[in-house]
């Protein structure tokens, strides 16, 4: 690493440790990448990659696995110094913007336009193109994972070549969650439409006996659930509505009276406002303010998409390992995803329930949960989510995308020397184990 720094400090994609290495957010991966390097132009970008046989691209590294990592031979190219170009096309209704943009201030453009993205993730500090990369998603039965707004991704590949890739290209269904592996996704364009305002309300203590899963699900355009798993419930159920859409009356737990926050006992302080105030689209869909960092990052990350209609099931085989879960668990949320298009997207051509789990940062302890909890899912096909730590061996999850082949060609046609293929992206196309897995090469 060439940037190594003497003392810790944090770079907008993760932390130069004392060590001289540098970590993704939550510090949970180290990358073994020869150097790290920040572009400040396009050109010096291009010229990098034309220079370097193994090169991967850095979000905000809010990744929990080596998904980022292009391994000790590779060069990491942070894509936090490059122009922030946001360009808003009111006519239009679409926005181009730089890969590297953070959702928080992509929003608070579209927004000063008088526009508004369809949905956004449960905290908005996350890179456009490293979200969408990943299949990252926010809640809604209605509403896709955030690369559904995608409607044309801009390319830098392994040549210098730029390549654009538009929803009427063959190409465009394998191109926007890509888990980095085309080439540098320098801008995207996204479709937008009118603002709008929402309110969010959070009730409190909804029994997981007789849950009505569909039904609370479409309470909202954006229901979130959270439990502990130390009961079999839920403590806490977000419920986000659009003031423009008809309100469903929620009559399955009670309205909390005040402020809260997902994991009980952290500052409410970092939570969009709730009690039913309506506000601006960006100010209530994520969970957490623009303006605060969520947790400091003691935290792993899991998550689980499964067909929506067998919700009630699947957390019916989680309550049989509550107490394994519960030892080790920050918080779990449940939520639910559109069906999408793009082959490897976790919700690719199924409605689906996406089961999150925020563990404590003991590596050790969670890892074998992960694994009890991943073998109770099983009857269900869960895909993890890409940016998250999962143990499923990729021979696995190979018959879980059924075009996968059509993803392996279009990488090959792009990138046929593998400069954008790392260890994970290879044990997922080519090798059996699994990229994610704990105990693999992949953490
Ligand atoms: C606190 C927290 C909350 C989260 N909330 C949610 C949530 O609500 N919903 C959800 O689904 N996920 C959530 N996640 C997971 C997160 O959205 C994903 O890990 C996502 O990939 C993070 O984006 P990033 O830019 O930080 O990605 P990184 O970790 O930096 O990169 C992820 C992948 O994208 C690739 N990539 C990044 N930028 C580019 C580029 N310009 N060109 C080519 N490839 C690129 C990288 O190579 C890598 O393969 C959360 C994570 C954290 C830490």
């Amino acid at each position: 690493m060439t940037e190594a720094a003497g003392e810790e400090s944090r770079d907008s994609a993760g932390t130069f440790t004392r060590a001289g290495t540098f970590t993704n957010w939550a510090r949970t991966v180290t990358y073994a990448a020869r150097e790290f390097r920040r572009p400040r132009t396009p050109e010096e970008l291009a010229a990098l990659v034309a220079a370097n046989a193994r090169v991967r691209v850095l979000g905000s590294g809010h990744s929990f696995n080596r998904i980022a990592d292009p391994g000790p031979d590779g060069v990491l190219l942070s894509t936090a110094g490059l122009p922030r170009l946001i360009e808003v096309d009111t006519a239009a209704r679409t926005v181009r913007v730089a890969g590297g943009v953070r959702y928080a201030e992509l929003a608070d453009t579209v927004h000063a336009h008088g526009l508004a993205l369809p949905n956004l993730a449960s905290l908005p500090h996350i890179s456009v193109a490293g979200s969408v990369a990943t299949g990252t998603h926010g809640s809604g039965v209605g509403n896709g994972p955030l690369a559904s707004a995608v409607r044309e991704v801009e390319l830098i590949t392994a040549d210098g070549t730029a390549v654009r890739i538009g929803r009427d290209d063959a190409r465009f269904a394998g191109a926007v969650t890509s888990l980095g592996a085309l080439g540098v996704v320098t801008a995207l364009t996204l479709d937008l439409e009118p603002a709008y305002e929402v309110e969010q309300r959070v009730y409190t203590g909804l029994p997981l006996r007789g849950l009505d899963f569909g039904a609370v699900a479409a309470a909202g355009y954006s229901v979130s659930l959270f439990t502990d798993w130390r009961e079999p419930g839920f403590g806490q159920v977000w419920v986000k509505r659009r003031t423009d859409r008809p309100a469903e009356d929620f009559r399955w737990a009670a309205p909390a009276a005040r402020p809260v926050h997902p994991v009980p006992g952290m500052p409410t302080e970092n939570c969009t406002e709730q009690l039913g105030v309506p506000g601006p689209w960006h100010e209530r869909l994520p969970h957490f303010r623009a303006q605060f960092t969520p947790s400091s990052g003691e935290e792993i990350q899991s998550e689980y998409l499964l067909p929506r209609v067998a919700a009630v099931d699947a957390l019916a085989a989680i309550d049989g390992v509550r107490e394994a879960v519960a030892g080790v668990l920050q918080i779990c949320e449940v939520r639910t995803v559109a069906a999408d298009e793009q082959w490897l997207s976790p919700a690719h051509g199924r409605d689906s329930v996406a089961l999150h789990f925020t563990w404590v940062r003991d590596e050790a302890a969670v890892l074998p949960v992960v694994r009890r909890l991943e073998e109770v899912l099983t009857p269900f096909d869960p895909r993890p989510h890409w940016g998250k730590v999962y143990g499923i061996p990729s021979a696995v999850l190979r018959g879980r995308y059924a075009r996968l082949a059509d993803f392996r060609a279009l990488v090959r046609s792009l990138d046929p020397g593998g400069t954008f293929t790392n260890a994970f992206v290879r044990d997922l196309l080519e090798d059996a184990g699994g990229p994610g897995a704990p105990d693999g090469s992949g953490r």
